[in-house]
Order: structure tokens, then sequence, then C-alpha cells
């Protein structure tokens, strides 16, 4: 994303994210957004630091890094990048995924610790009660998973592909039974979208990411309520998908203007579609990111919960932090690294 002079920041955050983060962006506070940014920016040079943003990040964030958008994406997109030094603007699944990715040769930072409700619904002694139970079996990965589940997996998928992985492992491992984890709303919508997985083989597991699961039907239907015309854009992740994906089916109006997309899926559908509103069912830094890339068009907040604490625990100012002290550096153990890139690599090899 093109940085933006510093003096037109007070407007653009009032005009595409004020209805966003009411009250956030004054005068006062954004002029010390400015010079914030301004130190980011000259740090960043002198350490030679590829600042990435994911899209649930604050709006100044997104602003300030040299690429913004979903996980992998951001860690595919770091690896092609001869950069010494990373800030990973993320939570800290991502920047593990990262790490593994780019290995000893680059130095992955983050501006804080945040967890992910998702991943810490991961019992790692119950995965590992599973593999003993059906030793032949298949573990999928979601990659929003700690490198230690990503390394007793077999696959990782995204929510972009999520469907595609459970078809191949499908295919390629007849009659064994495969563990979907850790999301169940991904998981459920994904294998009413196979065609050759046997549901009786899945075990969903029973994860899910907090913001997500609040999307729920009546957020739904009131948004559809607010804004008849729109399309609808939702995250698989959401509570309401199994919901949604059965009106879908049965073809009930306004469902059939409702589309399943991973983040970079959104950002792309609105580009190519012809309709001039959407309703966005993800956590609304996406709102953000797709007002900006997409101005002509018009994006709402599925509901004003949809927001993730743990990703708002990073700060243009913890940033700054963090290029100055180098404090929040991400390592993973080696081994873990090697089995979770094994389980990447799996991934990659069937796109
Ligand atoms: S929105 Fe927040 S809690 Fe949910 S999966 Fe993403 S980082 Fe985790």
């Amino acid at each position: 994303m093109d940085q933006l002079p510093y003096d037109r920041w007070y407007d653009t955050f009032n005009r595409a994210a004020g209805d966003l983060y009411p009250g956030r962006y004054t005068r006062e506070f954004t002029r010390e957004l400015v010079d914030t940014a301004r130190r980011v920016a000259e740090l960043a040079r002198d350490k030679r630091s590829l600042i990435v943003a994911h899209n649930y990040q604050f709006p100044e964030l997104q602003e300030v890094a040299a690429e913004v958008g979903d996980s992998l994406g951001l860690s595919r997109y770091v690896a092609q990048q001869t950069a010494p030094r990373v800030d990973f603007c993320g939570v800290w699944f991502m920047g593990e995924t990262a790490k593994t990715i780019l290995g000893d040769r680059c130095k992955v930072y983050m501006p804080a610790r945040p967890g992910c409700s998702l991943v810490d619904s991961i019992d790692h002694a119950r995965l590992q009660a599973w593999k003993r139970r059906f030793p032949d079996g298949v573990v999928i990965s979601y990659v929003n998973t700690d490198a230690a589940t990503k390394a007793m997996s077999d696959y990782i998928c995204t929510s972009r592909n999520a469907a595609q992985v459970l078809d191949h492992a499908a295919r390629a491992n007849p009659g064994r039974r495969i563990l979907f984890l850790p999301d169940k709303f991904l998981g459920s919508v994904s294998i009413s979208q196979c065609s050759a997985v046997d549901a009786s083989l899945v075990d969903l597991y029973d994860g899910f990411c907090h913001v997500h699961a609040k999307i729920g039907e009546s957020a739904l239907e009131e948004a559809f309520d607010r804004h008849p015309e729109a399309e609808l854009l939702i995250h698989p992740e959401c509570g309401c998908a199994s919901h949604c994906m059965s009106k879908v089916m049965q073809g009930n109006s306004p469902y059939q203007k409702a589309f399943f997309l991973s983040t970079e899926g959104m950002l792309h559908h609105a580009l190519e579609s012809s309709a001039p509103e959407f309703i966005v069912g993800t956590e609304m830094g996406m709102v953000y990111r797709l007002r900006r890339q997409v101005p002509e068009k018009q994006f709402y907040a599925v509901s004003p919960e949809a927001v993730c604490e743990y990703m708002k625990m990073n700060t243009l100012q913890k940033l700054l932090t963090s290029l100055e002290t180098d404090e929040v550096e991400v390592t993973v153990e080696p081994s873990t690294a090697r089995k979770a890139q094994r389980a990447i690599d799996r991934m990659l090899s069937i796109q």
C-alpha cells in the first residue's frame, strides 16, 4: 500500500475508518501518530527492516507497512524479499509462520506478543491422543495455528484453499481418517464444498475464533436489513457460516448474494464484482483495507463487535519501541520449524 503524505492522515482515517473506530482519530491523536510514523520510517530505513501488517491491524499500521495481507500471503511476500529484518504486525502465530518460512536468513520482530483465541483452543495432548488412536490418520491444520501444531500436521491449509487441501488429502489417502483443526466452522463449510470427501471419515476439532463466532445469524439478518442491495462477503470462520451455506444452497433471498471468501478473496471479489456495495463479514480492519484499495465502492462492517482485541494489541507506538529496542524477537525451534515447513510445503505442492 502506498504511503500517504502524513498531513492527509486525519482526513483519510476519519473518512475510511471513522465509523469503525469511533472517536479514535482526533486531531491530537492523529498528530501523535504522524510524528511516531516518521520515526518508525526512519528507524526501519536505518535497520533495513521490512514492515508488514495483517489485514486486521489498525489503519496507521496498515499505512506504514510495505505490504498488507493475510498471514500466509505476508510470509510468502517477505520470503521473496532480501531484507535482513522483518517487523511483523499481527498475532504471534503469524510471526512464527514467517520465521518458519524465512529461517536463519532474516530476523523477525513483533510490536507485542498477542495471542489468538483460535490457537488457544488447541490442546496438544488431545492432538497427540488422536494421532495415537489413528496412527495412519491424516492431520490438516489451518494456518492459524502455533508452530508446534503445524509440526504435528500432515498438511497446512488456509481459508482460501481449505476445501482444495481436504479434497486432495481424501483422494491421496482413501479410507483413512482425517482430523481437521482447529476451526470447526471453516471445517464444516470446507467439507460441504468438497466432492471427494466422505464426511463420516472427517473429525472436526471443536475450536473457533471468538471474533468470527460472534458473527452469527442475527448479525447477518440485521446487516441485510440495513443494506438490502449489498453483496455479503463472508469469512468461512464465522459462526453463521453453516447457516449461511444452507441458505445459499436453498437459494434463499438475499443469500444468493453471499460469497464465502478468504480476506484476499474478498479484495479480489470486490474488484471484479459489478456490485457497488458490500457487507464485510470478518474483523473490521479488513473494511479499512477494502475502502482504501477499492475507493469507488461502499463497504460496511457486518457488526460493530467484529473487533479482535489480540490484533489491536499492536500499536504504532509499540512498533516504534520494537524498532528501538529489538525486544520481541520471534524464534522457532529448528526441528519444529523443519516439520512445520514440511506440512506447509505439502500444501504449496498441491496448488
Ligand atoms: S481474529 Fe483474532 S482471535 Fe480470531 S483467528 Fe484472527 S487473531 Fe485469532
